[in-house]
């Protein structure tokens, strides 16, 4: 039987069913008199410590095993437990309505849950089940019942759920879980998320888990969507030997993290990670980044009450810096506002974010703020190769103005006797139409270009970069976007200086061989990327990429040279 389900990570995976279902939490039908209240509190003091202890354990797991994007969501989930809001609902209902405090909890937990899962942007929903999966394990600490978790399943097994709570996948192990199957969720969903992390082939939404039985032989086929249930003993041999192949792919790309990102003529390429934090320069190293192409910074600001301090920010930039022993470090200013919110600025609310107050646009109107910035980022130069960009620049007035601000940080910080790169380089994002169509003007004033597609795309398409609804006329390979960064790339070339590519773009297989054949010299991407790209890279010549390139830009649609360069792909064996 054949099932149609959603990509949710790639690759191939056989093995024996597993139906995951989990005890069921009942809770509790009673009233506490009011002399039991204090008690009833007590314990949800008691489960919330017993919870926060689990998590910070699966968050150092995550860390050691996964990572540190997945240990950030753990991260999360012990700040929102934390969240006063959620303490205060669960302690009120026990104390206004006498609730008990296992009914307390379901019913807060519910009602926030619901007003994320009631949002239409995906990644807001998905932020729904975390509140889910913490309020799930409270209960079950209160109840005294065994927390959610795979680590009781051996052998080797298709393991197929309704859906997967971060809980449930911090214990799962790789040599046991060969494929993944759910019911619920989309390729934005945490278990996809995860098993993208861990490479296990997925599928996603399949409606429910009543087609499958525990043993049944299944095939995951990640990258169509796709599950075979039972299929006959040819087939299955055929899926077997599919599955294997698609394990030494994976072996090949790991033990190429090492490698030079250099195409077979000699080509070298740049290839960088993306980091959103210091701590995760060192994952981007292990997966073989060569250099950080963009530092995006705000999280420093979005995380506290307060604006960081320089000090802060200095020892941030520098651990950065330090770890990626002199290679280089692009970091980027605060590019807040748009979707990005600060507790710590009262920024006015907007018809039009992606449009209004945003990034380099409040660092101007705010040197107090954007020159602390500007004196960690220089006195951090002093410890390695650091790059300062610029976020949405749209003119040179706002190149020059920032300049100027670098200049005044410069002479400060050399009356002071502190220590920097004089030299330090300077760029700037290019991800608003109007900078992409004066980038040979730009490149004047500036080092290097680092073109931020998702952006790029949104604001030259005019399509909302989190609206699902429209998802489908979001084309970074659209031959307008395609014909902009050409532009850009061959600006900066014809000035001597160099262009990166830091948006979601630089990450995708299908368009390797564009961007490379426009020479694009530095791609950078979140870690996990990397050894997929640097595989291409390192099988593919940079003529015949520029051939692709060539040949992509005399398309009329993003559909023809999608299906194009993915039919390049497919005859090099690389998709
Ligand atoms: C981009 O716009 O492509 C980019 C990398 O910046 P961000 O995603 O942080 O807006
Ligand atoms: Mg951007």
């Amino acid at each position: 039987m054949r099932i149609q389900g959603i990509s949710g990570s790639r690759g191939v995976a056989v093995g024996n069913v597993y139906r995951y279902i989990q005890e069921e939490i009942v809770i509790p039908d009673y009233n506490v008199t009011e002399d039991k209240v204090e008690e009833e509190i007590g314990k949800f003091a008691t489960a919330m410590a017993s919870t926060l202890k689990q998590l910070d354990t699966i968050r150092k797991k995550a860390l050691d095993e996964m990572g540190p994007e997945e240990a950030a969501i753990f991260e999360a989930h012990m700040q929102i437990a934390q969240d006063p809001s959620l303490s205060d609902g669960i302690k009120s209902l026990v104390e206004s309505s006498h609730m008990n405090v296992v009914a307390a909890t379901a019913q807060t937990i519910e009602t926030f849950a619901n007003i994320f899962l009631g949002m239409e942007d995906a990644y807001m929903r998905e932020r729904g089940a975390d509140i889910k999966d913490i309020g799930d394990r409270l209960m079950r600490n209160m109840l005294g019942m065994n927390p959610r978790g795979l680590s009781h399943i051996s052998g080797e097994v298709i393991l197929v759920a309704h859906d997967l709570a971060p809980s449930d996948t911090a214990s799962l192990d790789k040599a046991v879980v060969k494929g993944i199957v759910t019911a619920a969720g989309g390729p934005t969903s945490h278990a996809a998320i995860m098993a993208r992390t861990l490479e296990i082939p997925a599928v996603m939404g399949v409606g429910d888990i009543e087609s499958f039985a525990d043993g049944d032989k299944a095939v995951v086929l990640g990258t169509d969507g796709i599950v075979e249930i039972n299929p006959s003993d040819a087939d299955w041999t055929e899926y077997t030997n599919q599955a294997l192949a698609f394990q030494e792919e994976l072996k090949r790309l790991r033990e190429s993290a090492n490698l030079e990102a250099t195409t077979i003529d000699g080509h070298h390429v740049e290839l960088f990670g993306n980091i959103g934090k210091a701590k995760d320069a060192k994952h981007a190293l292990t997966m073989g980044a060569q250099g950080i192409g963009l530092y995006r910074t705000e999280f420093l600001y979005m995380e506290n009450d307060e604006l960081p301090a320089e000090e802060i920010q200095f020892e941030e930039y520098k651990k950065v810096a330090q770890d990626m022993k002199g290679q280089p470090v692009i970091i980027r200013t605060m590019d807040i506002g748009g979707d990005k919110e600060l507790k710590c600025l009262d920024l006015p609310s907007e018809m039009n974010p992606f449009l209004g107050y945003r990034a380099i646009r409040i660092s101007l109107n705010r040197p107090d703020i954007f020159k602390v910035q500007l004196r960690a980022l220089l006195r951090a130069s002093a410890f390695g190769d650091i790059h300062i960009m610029y976020p949405m620049i749209a003119s040179v007035e706002e190149v020059k103005q920032a300049n100027a601000m670098l200049d005044e940080c410069k002479e400060e910080l050399a009356a002071e006797g502190k220590d920097f790169n004089k030299d330090i380089k300077v760029g700037i994002m290019i991800e608003v139409p109007a900078a992409a169509v004066i980038s040979p003007i730009l490149a004047k004033y500036v080092d290097f270009f680092s073109i931020g597609t998702n952006d790029l795309c949104q604001y030259t398409l005019a399509v909302d970069r989190m609206n699902e609804a429209i998802g489908s006329l979001y084309q970074p390979l659209h031959p307008g976007v395609l014909r902009l960064i050409k532009h850009v790339i061959d600006a900066s070339h014809e000035q001597g200086k160099f262009t990166g590519m830091c948006g979601e773009l630089a990450s995708d297989p299908v368009a390797t061989m564009i961007l490379l054949g426009l020479g694009l010299d530095e791609f950078s991407m979140t870690a996990s990327s990397i050894p997929l790209i640097k595989n291409i890279l390192r099988s593919v010549s940079k003529t015949e990429c520029e051939e692709v390139a060539n040949k992509a830009l005399t398309m009329d649609t993003a559909e023809e040279i999608t299906e194009y360069a993915k039919s390049v792909l497919a005859e090099k064996g690389l998709l």
